[in-house]
């Protein structure tokens, strides 16, 4: 079996997490190698509700540390990412006798407003019901409703923007390598690799080793490290249910439900309304998770009891489901487990130290990083220092309030690009978006067309620098366009995708 260099730290995962914590270690000057067993953000990180969010329902469980961290990290992330992440606001709307009192709604958002180094985003106001727009799609029920700043992240290009940026650095980055075991020798790891396409096998070495297997972290440990009895995890099933536009208002509904839990419905991809989401504990593969009826028929309930116009299992033209690995406190219900992370290092003195990921959220994944990095510098000793706060993502390189004037200067220099398409594009790849289009003068330059606005120029790119090797990485990773193209588009590109890896080979 071919042995590569020995690393100083191997990350088995390429979810958030471990892209989060291979950009960072490699940048601080450590020598990182990461292996993701399928497509990058294809387990939990691209299943998400896609909020950089405080989360105010967690105030409810006392989460005071977690809120914080997530509050200051919004426009910590933003400045980071414009392209991919963006402020959005939130319409709570309240009426007499609901589930929580106004005075706990107007608390949380207080402390929302001023525990969270809120500088750019709008504080909370008070909407009239009788007169907002933000009523117009809603039953006649609400006079009053709160409106409050989050944000919005792709958590998918997240990801991969994370994974590139590492391996820009120097990181080696495999995505399809699946860890198969890894053991302690001579005071090094000794780490198991296998190529998903080919089968062959390869074997690292590192000081080491990040357990960032997400929903998978248990099981690496049961059937990488063959330990016994493992539950470190609790699975959390959370789905949600994408349909036609349902309202144009560019804020997010907040809906309270009578069972005390929450939804939100989201503008999502310029034509659709993205709803969820459910909280069900969950105890099979991940890589099986669906949603079931019951969840359709919840979300659905639940959006109906405050659109005027009812949504129905008809008006569904997608779903998607994640597993929450949610560190086990021995909550008895789902939506109570906490959602904070936890960080734990094994290994004996002089062992080369396991340093195992559980819970963490989108939000949370550069501070969670750098919590990783103290771990990190305290087993194998320190390099570098603390450097993300301040960086940008690839293609983020401009201000954070400057999309609009990134998409009319792309539009000045590729007159031929449609209003949608640039908008488009600026929003996946930023500043990067005038390298993708290269020489391009006219739509022909674009190459082959695949559906919608996909041109042979963005797969290129695609393949090239962000390791996509199938259709679906593309349609529902790297891009959402899969809701655009019809079955035949998308078999049209994976044999695209297919004979150009063949040709390469
Ligand atoms: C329904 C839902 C809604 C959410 N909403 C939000 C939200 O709005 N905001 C927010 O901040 N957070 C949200 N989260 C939380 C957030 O999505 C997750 O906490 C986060 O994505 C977890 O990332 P991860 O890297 O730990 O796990 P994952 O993304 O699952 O990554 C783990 C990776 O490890 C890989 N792997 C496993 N075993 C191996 C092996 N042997 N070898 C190689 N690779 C392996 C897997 O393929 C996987 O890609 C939500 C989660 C869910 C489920």
């Amino acid at each position: 079996m071919p042995e590569q260099n020995t690393h100083d730290i191997f990350v088995i995962g390429g979810g958030i997490n471990g892209c989060g914590i291979a950009r960072d270690a490699v940048g601080r000057g450590y020598s990182v190698a990461l292996a993701e067993m399928n497509d990058f953000a294809s387990g939990t990180s691209s299943g998400a509700t896609k909020l950089i969010h405080g989360g105010l329902r967690y105030l409810e469980h006392y989460e005071f540390r977690l809120v914080r961290e997530s509050l200051m990290e919004r426009e910590v992330l933003w400045a980071m990412a414009p392209h991919i992440i963006w402020p959005m606001r939130f319409v709570l709307p309240f009426h007499k006798g609901g589930i929580r009192p106004a005075w706990l709604i107007r608390l949380g958002l207080f402390l929302y407003d001023h525990i969270g180094g809120r500088k750019l985003l709008p504080a909370t106001r008070t909407l009239d019901m009788r007169r907002d727009p933000a009523a117009k799609p809603l039953k006649a029920l609400f006079t009053k409703a709160f409106e409050y700043s989050d944000g919005w992240v792709d958590d998918a290009r997240m990801v991969v923007l994370n994974a590139r940026d590492a391996a820009n650095r120097g990181a080696t980055i495999m995505s399809r390598s699946r860890v198969t075991s890894a053991r302690r020798e001579n005071g090094l790891w000794k780490i198991d690799v296998q190529d998903k396409a080919t089968g062959t096998m390869q074997s690292f070495r590192a000081r080491m080793l990040i357990n960032a297997a997400g929903p998978w972290v248990d099981v690496v440990l049961s059937n990488t490290f063959g330990k016994n009895q493992v539950h470190n995890v609790r699975l959390v099933q959370g789905s949600h249910i994408v349909v036609k536009k349902k309202f144009d208002d560019p804020r997010a509904y907040f809906f309270q439900n009578p069972d005390g839990r929450i939804i939100f419905a989201i503008p999502y991809e310029t034509d659709y309304t993205l709803i969820g989401t459910t909280d069900r504990d969950y105890t099979e593969d991940p890589k099986n998770i669906r949603i079931t009826e019951e969840e359709i028929n919840y979300l659905c309930d639940a959006a109906s009891e405050y659109f005027a116009e009812p949504v129905t299992p008809d008006d569904i033209v997608w779903t998607y489901s994640g597993a929450r690995p949610l560190f086990d406190d021995g909550a008895t219900k789902a939506q109570e487990a906490t959602r904070d992370y936890v960080l734990k290092v094994e290994g004996e003195p002089g062992e080369p130290p396991l340093l195992n990921v559980f819970g963490g959220k989108l939000t949370t994944y550069r501070r969670l990083g750098e919590h990783a990095l103290e771990k990190i510098a305290e087993s194998i000793g320190e390099k570098g220092a603390p450097w993300t706060a301040k960086s940008k993502l690839p293609g983020g390189d401009f201000p954070a309030t400057g999309y609009e004037a990134e998409v009319a200067k792309l539009k000045s220099g590729f007159a031929f690009l449609s209003e949608r398409h640039a908008r488009r594009l600026v929003r996946l790849y930023g500043t990067l978006a005038t390298a993708l289009l290269g020489s391009a003068t006219t739509t022909a330059d674009l190459g082959r067309n695949f559906g919608s606005d996909l041109y042979e120029v963005e797969v290129q790119w695609l393949m090239a620098q962000e390791w996509a090797r199938h259709a679906d990485d593309i349609l529902w990773r790297r891009t959402k366009l899969g809701l655009k193209l019809t079955p035949a588009e998308a078999d049209g590109l994976e044999d695209y995708m297919r004979e150009t890896i063949r040709n390469v080979a």
